[in-house]
């Protein structure tokens, strides 16, 4: 072989490697054999492969010093033809575009699965809040409502919390909408906290989605979740509450990590001690001595893996040392889609991000309903009509990938993409 042919199969090699954990990427691959399978025309995937609107803002903000330091934050919204779009605002570091963009057409997804009147929308600020006060934190998050003012709104685009956000920056939020729109607007953004019209239940919905999936998912497998094995990447708001639900269903948590590490005992955590400990970041790892790293976690022997941290950690690299049997995808794109091919051959039931980690849009949007009529439901009632969307959901998509002999991530993506084509075929869009 000449230099040159193996120079270029390299650069392809590495290409696809790229584009493997290009999240927008992988994103549009599956839209586009899902809407194949389902029978639409390449012009169905012109319209759903990018958001019809993506707001680029800059955000001065005066810091505590004195000085001030300019944000760039994104709001991404990728189809309205359902209802308006809606989705959570991310804190982070390693906010991109296209980040932004793949969870707005996640969040679409997730509509569609759940059966949501919504599109999906997603928005994003570069920042580090770990190294902000509370006051710039405040200040960041009334600017950035100022600045995409114009595109959301309680019919028009509804924001929630994501990664390292929380009620109280949901709740500035609300506050500057409102002073902007001279009257109180609740329903403007979920995630509130309870006093200022937030749900019963919305703190823990996505893990509890998530609990749901698992019992579902064992009972496919066959496996008896009293005694199972489980291991939990994440220790936030998806990764603490749901250690807790598997530790009170009787399943045995072998490990937890966070971004600093992870700790394991075959014996089984003590979670509550950990829930007390962890700060509001989910970290808690720091605690101990005798930890492991984060890709030691993944590979643990188990038998239910939850990455609920962060994207990209089963990859081509390390899906053959997956011991689960089963994987739900707590956090989003945590799994590649060549990982995917993999555990799927393996005989690993993947139970897909947009799909386990949907309970927490489903509780929002009984937030916004609760903000619409005035009135509230018991933790009970939510919990209960949570647990209905959720089980015919995963019902919904196993039959499909039973039926259409593909994997849960594509049947998943035919189920929720399928609501959007055909409100965008009703309105005449295509
Ligand atoms: P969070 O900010 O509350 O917690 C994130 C956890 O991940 C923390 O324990 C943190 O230490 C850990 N972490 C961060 N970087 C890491 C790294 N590089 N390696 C290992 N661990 C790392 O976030 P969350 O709300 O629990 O969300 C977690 C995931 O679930 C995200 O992918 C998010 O998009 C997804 N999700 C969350 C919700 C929700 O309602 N909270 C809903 C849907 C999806």
């Amino acid at each position: 072989m000449s230099i040159t042919t193996l120079l270029s199969e390299m650069t392809n090699k590495q290409q696809e490697e790229k584009e493997s954990l290009n999240l927008f990427f992988s994103t549009q691959t599956v839209i586009q054999k899902a809407l194949t399978k389902l029978g639409y025309k390449n012009e169905m995937y012109e319209l759903l492969k990018e958001p019809i609107r993506l707001l680029t803002v800059r955000i001065p903000v005066r810091m505590d010093d004195g000085t001030v330091k300019v944000f760039t934050g994104y709001r991404s919204q990728h189809n309205d033809a359902v209802g308006p779009t809606k989705g959570g605002v991310r804190f982070h570091p390693d906010v991109d575009e296209e980040e932004v963009k793949a969870l707005s057409i996640w969040m679409t997804l997730k509509c569609g699965i759940t059966n949501l009147p919504y599109g999906g929308g997603k928005g994003g600020i570069i920042c580090d809040p770990r190294k902000m006060s509370f006051r710039e934190l405040e200040r960041l998050s009334r600017g950035y409502v100022r600045a995409i003012s114009q595109i959301v709104g309680p019919t028009k685009d509804i924001p929630a919390p994501d990664v390292y956000t929380n009620s109280q920056i949901m709740a500035w939020m609300m506050d500057e909408y409102s002073r902007l729109r001279e009257f109180d607007s609740p329903g403007f953004i979920t995630g509130k906290p309870i006093v200022l019209g937030g749900s019963q239940g919305r703190e823990t919905a996505t893990a509890r989605g998530v609990t749901i999936c698992i019992e579902e998912a064992v009972k496919k497998k066959g496996i008896n979740l009293q005694g199972a094995r489980v291991v939990i990447q994440g220790f936030g708001n998806a990764g603490s509450y749901l250690a807790k639900f598997m530790h009170d269903a009787g399943a045995k948590v072998i490990g937890i990590s966070d971004v600093y590490g992870a700790i394991h005992d075959p014996n089984g955590l003590d979670i509550d001690y950990l829930l007390d400990r962890r700060d509001s970041f989910g970290t808690v790892t720091q605690l101990f001595k005798d930890t492991i790293t984060n890709q030691e976690l993944l590979e643990l022997d188990c038998d239910i893996l939850v990455p609920a941290a962060i994207s990209n950690q089963i990859t081509a690299k390390n899906a053959a040392n997956i011991k689960a049997s089963i994987v739900v995808e707590a956090a989003n794109g945590p799994t590649t889609l060549e990982a995917t091919k993999i555990l799927t051959e393996r005989g690993v039931l993947l139970v897909p991000d947009i799909l386990a980690s949907a309970g927490g849009v489903t509780v929002s949007y009984f937030e916004w309903v609760q903000n619409n009529q005035g009135y509230y439901w018991t933790e009970e009632e939510v919990n209960d009509k949570l647990s209905k969307v959720m089980i015919c959901s995963f019902e919904n998509i196993y039959q499909t990938s039973q039926t259409h002999q593909v994997d849960m991530r594509l049947a998943a993506y035919m189920v929720g993409i399928r609501k959007v084509a055909e409100a965008s075929s009703f309105r005449g869009w295509v």
